[in-house]
């Protein structure tokens, strides 16, 4: 796997600082509210659980899983639920944590179908953003890191399934997805 990546971009103890921070700063935002907290799979997998043990307040998980038509690298914008919420989240504080946005079209469609159930309020908590790419207007209200135009993999992000269980967040090689873009 080592070979594949080209450079560590963010490390396990940058990162763990980094989540230990936002996390302390949702439970400072949240105090006296009851937070669902909804996890979007796969890639969010790493971060939200770590997240979620940073927030000290009562919390409920959920899940939802989406899939992006496009090509291995490069999302479409025509988004599909392929595992819905399993919490009716009328009325309640939905804080959604996303794995990174890249042209904020997932994000952008997320946020239109979960507002449709009415919760009381919604935001976004991201651990990676691409603003460089960004082709809709997405209001990120917790970030991790900001990184520049490159493939990453690692904590929670694939590449055709593979590196998501690496401790640390890396550039992958473009010759490994070259030939697929
Ligand atoms: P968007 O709809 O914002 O363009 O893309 C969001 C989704 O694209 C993310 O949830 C993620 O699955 C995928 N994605 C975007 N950039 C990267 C990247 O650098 N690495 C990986 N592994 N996935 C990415």
């Amino acid at each position: 796997m080592e070979r594949d990546q080209s450079k560590i971009l963010i490390s396990q103890e940058e990162l763990t600082k980094r989540v230990r921070e936002l996390g302390q700063q949702i439970t400072r935002d949240y105090a006296g509210k009851e937070l669902v907290l909804i996890g979007v799979l796969k890639g969010a997998v790493m971060f939200f659980s770590d997240l979620a043990r940073e927030i000290k307040l009562p919390i409920v998980m959920d899940f939802i899983a989406v899939s992006s038509y496009g090509d291995a690298t490069h999302s479409s914008g025509v988004v599909r639920i392929l595992k819905d919420l399993d919490e009716i989240i009328e009325g309640k504080h939905v804080l959604i944590v996303e794995d990174i946005v890249d042209t904020g079209l997932t994000l952008n469609y997320l946020v239109d179908n979960l507002k449709s159930r009415k919760p009381s309020s919604i935001k976004i908590c991201c651990f990676l953003d691409k603003p460089s790419r960004r082709m809709v207007d997405v209001k990120v209200d917790y970030k991790g890191f900001d990184i520049p135009d490159e493939f990453v993999v690692g904590y929670g992000l694939d590449y055709a399934e593979k590196y998501r269980n690496l401790p640390y967040v890396s550039i992958l090689k473009p010759e490994i997805y070259e030939n697929n873009r």
